[in-house]
Parts: structure tokens; sequence; C-alpha cells
């Protein structure tokens, strides 16, 4: 079978081996309403009351929305607008922890008997794709066409985040467990577990808790970027290509996060929806590369101080990885849901952009064998027949082409834009 392209990158797992602590709890915490693609929440508290672990903070009526939970006890201090890294703004509730981490009475384990009731209940859970890109879980598990096969995404391709590959070593049962439970309720027939093959002893420990599930395999995948892209790593597991405008379950297929997976059967054990994360903490002015557990809403200086980042140098935040993840605005910025990795750096200089010298390595690195530098000139002309021609709207922003651009352009960056222009039917 034809392995897609994509780039090799050098690895930086430098904390692979480092056990996930929990950070000291913070005097306070900031949830964002929103922290998943779709709507925002609405708050249901207001400032005053007093809040426990688990308790529901915020919830919405949109169909593109999950419920959000406060992550500390304490009282509410403040609901303000809060900044998000796309620019726009949400509200946000500011809680004052009161440092014994009561948990709320809501907390329960959910009763469920039936696919509908298990989809209510993740709903209820406020999971939502823990790989960083915030997709509703419920939503992704309530697929329109059958499904046969449920792919984890466990390649965790980016440099520096080893925060699921803790999770693989330090927690295996759950990500079965939750791997099983998504297998029942969805009659879904087989897994494949999807590791790149520069985590070997994640994928000779899977490989051995799994030995007794017939219907669950392990696949190792070439440590390449960005191998944990969803239609690549469809195709690279069970060779099913989805096509531009198709979603994975089209073909079949539903992928689901390792970290995700672990989280479905937190949930339907304890009933305790997500209110912390692992991170890992990580970059040039980090004297301790770590990975900890951190309540949901803690600012990121919290996080960076544990680690003893030097941040009067800093000059480059990143939230998650450095190919996809989002810059930070500042050291305020709380974690979320998504919050995989936090990068600080130093060394940080943008590139010189120069003309074009059609050396065509932006086509060759390019998964989908997608023109980049062609998107950038339609862009430029916002020619949309040209564009939609070109297939822009199947970019993923994976950054490859930008990376080996030796021009500098930002083709990735570009393509975004480009992909804006295309009205959705
Ligand atoms: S950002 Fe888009 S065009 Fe560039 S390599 Fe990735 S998928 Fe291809
Ligand atoms: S990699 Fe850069 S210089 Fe080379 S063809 Fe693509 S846009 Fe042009």
């Amino acid at each position: 079978m034809k392995r897609l392209n994509g780039v090799r990158l050098s690895h930086r797992k430098g904390t692979a081996t480092s056990h996930t602590v929990r950070i000291p709890l913070p005097e306070q915490v900031t949830i964002p309403m929103l922290m998943n693609m779709g709507a925002p929440c609405t708050p249901l508290v207001k400032a005053g009351d007093t809040v426990s672990v688990g308790q529901k903070i915020g919830d919405t009526d949109a169909f593109m929305s999950v419920p959000v939970h406060s992550s500390v006890s304490g009282t509410v201090k403040a609901i303000s607008d809060l900044k998000l890294a796309n620019g726009n703004t949400c509200k946000a509730v500011t809680i004052e922890t009161d440092g014994n981490q009561t948990v709320s009475e809501e907390v329960k384990p959910p009763v469920v008997h039936s696919k509908e009731e298990f989809i209510k209940a993740i709903r209820e859970s406020g999971i939502t794709g823990l790989g960083g890109a915030g997709f509703p879980t419920h939503i992704k598990l309530n697929p329109k066409t059958p499904v046969d096969t449920l792919i984890i995404n466990a390649a965790e391709c980016e440099p520096y985040i080893t925060s699921d590959h803790r999770q693989m070593l330090e927690d295996p049962d759950s990500i079965i467990d939750g791997i099983q439970t998504v297998m029942k309720y969805l009659k879904i027939e087989s897994a494949v577990i999807g590791i790149e093959n520069n985590k070997p002893d994640a994928i000779s420990l899977l490989t051995q808790k799994t030995s007794s599930f017939p219907d669950i395999t392990v696949k190792a995948l070439p440590a390449s970027y960005p191998q944990g892209a969803e239609k690549v790593l469809i195709y690279n597991t069970v060779g099913r290509i989805v096509m531009e405008g198709q979603l994975p379950s089209d073909t079949g297929a539903v992928v689901l996060n390792v970290s995700t997976a672990a989280q479905i059967s937190h949930y339907m054990k304890t009933g305790m929806p997500i209110t912390e994360r692992r991170i890992t903490v990580d970059g040039d002015i980090v004297s301790k590369p770590c990975n900890v557990f951190a309540p949901i809403g803690t600012a990121f200086s919290e996080v960076l101080a544990y680690a003893q980042c030097d941040t009067e140098k800093l000059k480059k935040l990143i939230a998650g990885g450095p190919m996809m993840g989002a810059c930070a605005f500042d050291l305020t910025t709380p974690v979320v849901k998504g919050t995989n990795a936090i990068l600080a750096f130093e060394k940080y200089s943008e590139p010189t952009v120069t003309n074009c010298i059609r050396c065509g390595r932006c086509i060759k690195a390019c998964p989908f064998n997608l023109m980049p530098t062609e998107m950038e000139k339609a862009y430029q002309k916002r020619d949309i027949e040209t564009l939609k021609a070109l297939k822009v709207t199947l970019c993923m922003n994976c950054g490859c082409c930008t990376y080996v651009c030796p021009a500098g352009r930002k083709l990735a960056e570009t393509n975004q834009l480009a992909k804006a222009l295309i009205p959705r039917n």
C-alpha cells in the first residue's frame, strides 16, 4: 500500500519518560464557555455562586456544543469576555478556588442501556477530541452512515508532545475499556490503534494488553508527520480513502484520539466530566520539561512556573505542537480541554519571504499531493473556480508545505484564507 507523503521532523520527545504529575492547585481558574468546535455555552452561574468539581457551569441548546463543567471547588468571582486564539471572544467564568476540591453531587456514573443513552451521556461528559481539534465526541460517535471500524489515533506525530504517549504508558487499561465501550454501543466490529514506531514501549504494552481481544489490533506506523491527521491515519491504518467533501464515517470508520478513548472510560465509570488535562510542557526556556495534570482554566503562567520556565525570555508561546498548534496571546491564556502541550521558546525568528523558485518541494511534501504554490497564486487573484479545481478544501493546514519551502512562503496560512473564500453548500 502506498504511503501518503509528509515530512520527517526532529521528534524532540524529551518528555517521553516524564511521569505525569499534578501541579499545585491554582488560586483561581478562568474557564472559557467555548473550548471546542461549534457554539459557545451560556454561563449557568453568576458571580458569588459557590461551585464544586464536576458541576455544570455552562450549556446551550445548539447542536454543535458540549456543556462546560467546573474544574475546581470555590466561588465564582466574575463572568467576563475572553479573547480566543482565532480573534473571537467568548464568555469565561473565573472561579476562586477554596482548596477543598469538593466533588459535585451531580457527579454520578451515567445509567446507559442503549446507543442513544450512550451518546447523550457522552455529551453530558463535555468530552471533545483531546488531540487538539476539539470536535464534540458525541457528534463524532453518532454518524449518519454505518460504521464498522474504530481507529484510535495514538500517532502523536507533532514534535515535543508526549501527553498521549504518557496516557498509553500510565493508563492503558482505560484506553482499552474506552474502546470496548464505544464498540459495544456503536456495534463496531473491529478497532485499530495506530501508534508511530518511535514509541516502541507503548506499542509493546498495548499489544500485550490487547492480546486477549481479537477484535482490537495495534498497528505500528512510520514516524512521519502528519501521521496523526485523520485522513492520513485512516489510509495508513485501514487503506480507506476519504474523498473531498466526505467525512471519515463515509468510509465506515470513526477516529478517536487515544486520550479521548480513555476519558470515555473514566466518565462512564465515575461520572466525572473532563475537568483536567494532561499537558506536555517544553521549549528552550523551560528548565524542567515535563508532563503535568492541570485543572481546566489554569493560566499558562501557572503551568510554566511549575516547569521552571524563564518567561522573561519568552518570544513564542504555543498551545499544542509547533506545526499545528495555535500561538497564545499571553501567559494568562487558560488551559482548555484540547491543550495537549504548552511550548515556550526564546529562539524564534520569522523567515525572510522571497519569490517562489518553483522547486516543487511543497507539492512533494503535501500528504494529498495538493499544489500549494498554485493555490497561493489563485488566492492572490481571489480566483475561486481555480481554487476549487485545485481542491483547496482538502487542505488540512498541516504546515508541511510551509515547513519545506526554501523561500519561506506562508503557504499553509494562505491556504486557510483561500479555503474561507469557498462558499459552503
Ligand atoms: S497545509 Fe495543506 S497544502 Fe500544505 S501540505 Fe498540508 S495539506 Fe498540503
Ligand atoms: S516550496 Fe516554496 S519555492 Fe518551492 S515551489 Fe513551493 S512555494 Fe515555490
